[in-house]
């Protein structure tokens, strides 16, 4: 036994390929996967869609606490908000922006602390976000920082717009898209996308994705020995 937290804790920028590294990585241990980042995003496009401003006022949060959020429902229902379905929704580019702009605010990052702290109770959880290891769970066994450079974070994301059917956004745009949301999200007072100190950072700008997983898994094993935490 230790006292480490059982969660492997990914965090990176937007495109660094975060979401289909940790899940590929949750599958292949069987671990249970959570996107935190799906979280802000359903919360952005809720309250821009019920006109809901995105101001740290008392109306934020008697509305937060007003609305029902369910994270996880079932195999098609990855998040929803007042019966909402929003596992697709959530995934149109515009909605980055929204979801980048709601996570500025105190009372939202709050509102989701317990949600993604409950989240794991007796299985392992590979978690990816923002601030998981700075924030949610500093005591994780496990922190991987990705990245990759902004270019081929923004050709990622546009790939993933055409694989999914969405309208096709120019790869300019995304690029400009991706170094403003870099911006605010590094900038913002609360809890900043930073690379925790005890962090190994993973730079997946020229790896393709079978080398990251076999790394990812590497990693993992690895700090279990060190930390002696059974997987
Ligand atoms: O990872 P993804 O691109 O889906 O995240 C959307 C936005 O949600 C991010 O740009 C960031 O502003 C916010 N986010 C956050 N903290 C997290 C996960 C996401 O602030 N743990």
């Amino acid at each position: 036994m230790t006292d480490y937290d059982k969660v492997i804790a990914i965090d990176g920028p937007g495109g660094s390929g975060k979401s289909t590294i940790a899940k590929t990585l949750a599958f292949k241990m069987g671990f249970l996967y959570v996107d935190t980042g799906a979280m802000y995003r359903a919360l952005g496009y809720f309250l821009d869609l019920n006109k809901i401003p995105f101001i740290s006022d008392d109306h934020l949060k008697k509305y937060l606490q007003s609305i029902v959020f369910r994270y996880g429902v079932s195999e098609d229902v990855l998040v929803e908000v007042s019966g909402m379905n929003l596992t697709e929704k959530i995934r149109e580019h515009h909605v980055s922006e929204l979801a980048s702009k709601v996570s500025k605010l105190p009372f939202v990052r709050e509102f989701l602390f317990d949600t993604q702290r409950n989240l794991v109770k007796d299985q392992i959880c590979v978690m990816e976000g923002r601030d998981i290891a700075t924030v949610i769970f500093p005591g994780a066994f496990c922190k991987v920082f990705l990245t990759a450079s902004a270019k081929v974070r923004a050709k990622r994301r546009y790939d993933q717009l055409i694989s999914i059917g969405k309208d096709a956004v120019p790869l300019n745009q995304i690029l400009e898209d991706i170094k403003k949301r870099d911006e605010r999200d590094s900038g913002r007072d609360v809890a900043p996308l930073k690379q925790a100190q005890d962090a190994i950072l993973l730079d997946t700008s020229d790896l393709d994705l079978n080398h990251v997983i076999d790394q990812m898994e590497k990693i993992v094993i690895q700090r279990s020995r060190e930390t002696g935490f059974d997987l």
